[in-house]
């Protein structure tokens, strides 16, 4: 197959459709818009990737209440299977990154609900809401949520790009991107933009990526505004507010995407230190776009990622 270049933002706006030869599939789950590209022959396998995000969300959904996630929140069912995984896993990124990433947060989540929201909650609210956040409280051994309850937001959808990625391996597809509303998964070589923070139609910079997958979070995805002050969904779970700090956006990228798109919130709420947490993972790297504009990378990412500003 004649090679493609395509440049994307990584967050769902394909800026140049690839040859002609491809065909994008585009879905609606996950509260997320998801468009999988593959070449004609492979449109099937897009379709039941589309129809597997729709599986995941009965899964790992937090407002559903038909949901797995749902009935462990709420009605003390014991979670198993690739739930538990994504659980056990989750618990392991926030104990590496001292609880920035953290899926007690639901509390939080539930009362700043940024999608409806206009106004913050008080700080009685939030102080009410934080006693029953801290990963620690999770028990699974003999599963108890301790009075939290769990958010899955942050990992759902790398978790899911994971899967589609390896059921299209072993399918033999050659060349595909999939997007998951920002969480991408390329097969092949594809040349991607990095979404600008400031002008969210733009693209800042590009990386190259192969076999990979890079997941952004940032300030500018879900937010409301208030009294001058921008609220943004990515909770910084030791104070119960949006996170504050320097950072515009994270780009992880991993074999792993979700690697990536824990990582990704992780370091928004740590900060730059928190860059190190990479080093945790296999083949994995990361880009900060600051607010002043500044670009901060892990070791060596520009030369492998070919990064151009
Ligand atoms: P998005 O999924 O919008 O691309 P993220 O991957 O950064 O962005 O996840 C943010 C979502 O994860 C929030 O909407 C919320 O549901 C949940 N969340 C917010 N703060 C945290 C946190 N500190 N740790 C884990 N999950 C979080
Ligand atoms: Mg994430």
């Amino acid at each position: 197959m004649k090679k493609l270049i395509c440049i994307l933002l990584i967050s769902n706006l394909i800026l140049c459709a690839c040859s002609k030869k491809n065909e994008t599939v585009h879905g609606f789950a996950m509260d997320t818009y998801i468009s999988i590209t593959v070449s004609k022959k492979d449109v099937p396998a897009a379709k039941s990737a589309i129809k597997k995000c729709r599986d995941y969300e009965k899964i790992f959904s937090r407002t559903d209440k038909k949901s797995e996630l749902w009935k462990v929140n709420h009605e003390g069912k014991t979670p198993s299977g690739e739930l538990l995984d994504v659980i056990n896993f989750s618990l392991s990124v926030s104990e590496k990154s001292d609880g920035a990433f953290d899926i007690t947060v639901a509390p939080l989540s539930t009362l700043w609900n940024v999608k409806e929201r206009t106004y913050p909650p008080s700080a009685e609210e939030i102080a009410n809401a934080l006693k029953n956040v801290g990963y620690k409280r999770l028990d699974t051994q003999s599963f108890s949520l301790n009075g939290t309850t769990l958010d899955l937001g942050a990992i759902a959808k790398g978790y899911t790009a994971d899967k589609i990625f390896e059921d299209f391996k072993a399918q033999g597809i050659k060349k595909a991107i999939i997007d998951l509303g920002g969480n991408i998964y390329v097969i092949g070589e594809y040349t991607v933009g990095i979404r600008s923070p400031f002008k969210t139609d733009e693209a800042y910079c590009t990386i190259t990526l192969k076999d990979k997958s890079a997941v952004t979070s940032g300030a500018y995805q879900r937010y409301f505004d208030y009294e001058g002050k921008r609220y943004h969904h990515i909770i910084d779970p030791k104070t119960g507010y949006p996170s504050e700090g320097d950072i515009a956006s994270v780009t992880v990228i991993s074999p792993s995407s979700k690697t990536a798109d824990a990582l990704s919130t992780a370091i928004f709420v740590k900060g730059t230190d928190a860059l190190s947490l990479c080093s945790l993972y296999d083949d994995t790297g990361a880009l900060i776009i600051m607010n002043d504009g500044e670009i901060k990378t892990t070791e060596g990412f520009d030369e492998k990622y070919n990064l151009k500003k």
